[in-house]
């Protein structure tokens, strides 16, 4: 048999991406089909800034159980759960949405979990969240420590990471006592082209973006709190570099800290944008939800079971986002003019 004949008779492997509208779950769903998936998205929005590429993509409620016996109807090679209500600070720390976040997000994990077991999914990537770590190790801006095994005793400072904490125990149940083959990562503020920028459910890189390209040269931007809160940040390719490489491991399975280790501070991020946007701004400190003191991913896990690190530097990843940040600021200015 010649390689080519070889090729197409390989069995193309399907994919169903939970939470494909959403930022992360849209660029999942282009990274599957460029290595050859057939992709099912699943979300209650469509992608907001560009066209799907799944093959197929179905509008719906994952907290309706019909729905999700629905989506898992054929046997899947690997299932993405992704959808979750989740948004920045904003969103997770004012204490507004508490209730809504660990019902919905809990009600869709309830749902795969169950189905997912009953349909016999080869694989099943949870993606979980830094939140989870405990607020007592992140008191002190210039040395959090967020190592996997620090999960524990448990002391979140968010509902939102509750809830992620009890989902990650949920999957790794349904692995114990159902032979669900679960992969759990732990994403530290992934970040990149087609992220919300504004709403109110922004995280900060897009949030200090969009201030910087808003505002006119010798303007001022502000930012919530002192501005000394650290926290590290990954950009959208690298963060699916390792999903994909955790997924593909034989035998790890998690949970695993995806993120970047280059730490700053949240003056310090403002500062690269401002560099990079080649205006001169002044920043100003406000009253607003923080979050905890400092946050770092800890890489050393997942570099020694799976040899995965990021490679691009903070800048690189920021001068990208902010290009497509101020594109769309630029357009919507037209727009009201
Ligand atoms: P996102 O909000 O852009 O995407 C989540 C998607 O889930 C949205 O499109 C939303 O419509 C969808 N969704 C919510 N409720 C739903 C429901 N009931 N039925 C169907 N779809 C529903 O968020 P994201 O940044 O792409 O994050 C993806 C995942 O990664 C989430 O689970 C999030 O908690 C996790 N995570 C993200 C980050 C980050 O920095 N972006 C950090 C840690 C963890």
């Amino acid at each position: 048999m010649n390689r080519k004949s070889k090729t197409k008779n390989k069995k193309t492997k399907r994919a169903l991406v939970c939470g494909a509208g959403g930022f992360i779950g849209h660029h999942l769903v282009n990274r599957l089909r460029k290595e050859g998936f057939w992709v099912r998205g699943v979300d209650l929005k469509y992608p907001e800034f560009s066209k799907t590429s799944a093959h197929q993509f179905i509008l719906g409620d994952l907290r309706d159980q019909k729905l999700c016996q629905r989506i898992l109807d054929i046997p899947f090679d690997e299932v993405y759960q992704l959808a979750a209500d989740m948004g920045g600070a904003g969103y997770i720390f004012s204490g507004e949405h508490d209730a809504d976040v660990m019902h919905n997000s809990a009600t869709i994990n309830l749902n795969i979990a169950h189905y997912g077991t009953r349909v016999g999914i080869k694989k099943l990537f949870y993606s979980s969240s830094a939140c989870i770590y405990p607020e007592y190790n992140q008191l002190d801006e210039n040395n959090p420590k967020c190592s996997e095994e620090s999960a524990y005793p448990a002391a979140p400072d968010s509902e939102y990471g509750w809830e992620k904490l009890f989902s990650e125990r949920l999957f790794m149940a349904y692995r114990r006592n159902y032979g669900l083959n679960t992969k759990i990562a732990r994403f530290h503020n992934i970040f990149g082209p087609e992220g919300t920028w504004r709403g109110g459910k922004e995280k900060a890189p897009a949030a200090v973006c969009r201030k910087v390209a808003e505002v006119k040269n010798a303007g001022r931007i502000e930012l919530w709190g002192d501005g000394k809160q650290t926290r590290s940040f990954l950009y959208i390719d690298e963060c699916l570099d390792g999903v994909r490489k955790l997924m593909n491991s034989k035998d790890f399975h998690g949970p695993a800290n995806i993120g970047s280790d280059e730490m700053v501070n949240i003056n310090q991020l403002a500062q690269i944008v401002i560099d990079l946007s080649g205006k001169k701004l002044t920043i100003s400190h406000i009253k607003g939800p923080l979050g905890v003191r400092g946050r770092n991913s800890d890489n050393k896990l997942i570099y020694r079971k799976l040899k995965w690190k990021p490679k691009i530097p903070l800048k690189d990843g920021l001068e990208k986002t902010y290009k497509w940040i101020s594109e769309q600021v630029d357009r919507t200015v037209r727009l009201i003019q």
